[in-house]
Formats: C-alpha cells, structure tokens, sequence
C-alpha cells in the first residue's frame, strides 16, 4: 500500500456538534486513521484516562513545552484551560504508516490548515441549532451552568467558522452525517497526490 504521505484530518465543530462521535465512527471504519492525543490542562474526567484521552498536564509543563515549541498549535480554548497537538504526537501516527486524526477546536483547527494547508483535510461539524448543542452538552452532564453557558456563547461564534474548512457536515441525523464524512474520508484516505 502506498504511504499516507504525511497526511491530516481534522474534525472541527464547536463543542457539543458531534465532532468526538463522529470522528470515533471513522476511526472504527478505517484503520489507517489514529486518534491524535493532545495536550489538556483542564482535570481529567471520571471516565477519561491519561495518555488515552488526553495527555493531562499541569499549565506550568504546558508552558515549558510552549517555550519548547512542540506544539503544532495550542490555543487556551476556555478560561485558563489549554489545549494543544503536540508535534510528537503527528510524528508518532506518521511513523506508524498512519492518518492523524485531530478532534480541535475551529481556532486550531485553521492554524494547523495554514500550517499543513496540503495533504490535509478539515471537516467542519455543523448542529443544527445552537439549542440542539445546548441539549447535547446538558444531556452530556459534564458541565455546570457557567461552563455550559460559556460553551454555548462560544459555539455561537465558531459557527461563523464553516466557511474556512474544506468540507463541512451537517449533524442533524447522526447516521447521515456518520455516511457523508465517511464518503469523504475514503476519498482523501485513497488520494495518493
Ligand atoms: P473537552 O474539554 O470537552 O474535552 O474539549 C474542549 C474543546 O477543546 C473541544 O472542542 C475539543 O475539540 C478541543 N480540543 C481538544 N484538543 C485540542 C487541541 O489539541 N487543540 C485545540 N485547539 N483544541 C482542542
């Protein structure tokens, strides 16, 4: 089989569109794609495990590895809480002959298009209403009222987003969207160019 040629997919969406459930349905389709693991200094949660989910660190580690330059992007995606992918990371899915699979937020998601604008693709999870995301989050059962409210606020503003990514998906029915990105993914998993 020929190599991936160093290959990106982002799935971009605000929080609470669907993205993590959509991007887990590719990866179960395709094994040529891995799950990028990024660096996250909010606290893991109940059911998440380090090294698994995220790489859980303290903001002072997340700092020195800022001034380290091993992010491809990082962005403090809510208050005080940072993310990032690690350059590491990429590297250790390309070694394996392997499509990295990066589920960030749109901020992150258009620095790593501009830094890998070829050989990549963006998909951008739209819901259908920002009520609808309201009740995922809730349903979700993860969030206290004011984290919930600056997660709403915040997805109101990505939604302007959509237009900045190479293809986007409208997550009304999951099965629907689940066939259309896989549509898509197949299409870019077989493009050698
Ligand atoms: P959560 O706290 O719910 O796991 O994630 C919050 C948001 O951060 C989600 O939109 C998630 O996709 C995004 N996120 C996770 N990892 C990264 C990353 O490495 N970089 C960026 N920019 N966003 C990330």
């Amino acid at each position: 089989m020929a190599p991936p040629y160093h290959k990106i997919l982002i799935i971009t969406a605000p929080s609470g569109a669907g993205k993590t459930s959509i991007a887990r349905f590719l990866m179960k389709q395709f094994p040529q794609l891995a799950f990028s693991i990024s660096a996250a200094t909010r606290p893991a949660r109940i059911n998440e495990t380090n090294g698994k989910d995220y790489y859980f660190m303290s903001l002072e580690e997340f700092k020195q590895r800022i001034q380290r330059n091993e992010f491809i992007e990082w962005e403090m995606v809510y208050e005080g809480r940072y993310y990032g992918t690690l350059k590491s990371e990429l590297e250790r899915i390309w070694k394996e002959n392997r499509i990295p699979v990066l589920d960030i937020d749109v901020k992150g998601a258009i620095h790593v298009q501009q830094e890998y604008p070829i050989n990549t693709l963006s998909i951008f999870v739209e819901p259908p209403s920002v009520e609808s995301l309201k009740g995922r989050l809730k349903g979700r059962g993860s969030e206290t009222d004011d984290s919930l409210t600056t997660r709403v606020n915040k997805a109101s503003y990505e939604l302007t987003f959509k237009d900045h990514f190479n293809k986007s998906i409208l997550n009304e029915h999951f099965e629907q969207a689940c066939t259309k990105a896989k549509e898509l993914v197949e299409r870019f998993i077989n493009n050698n160019g």
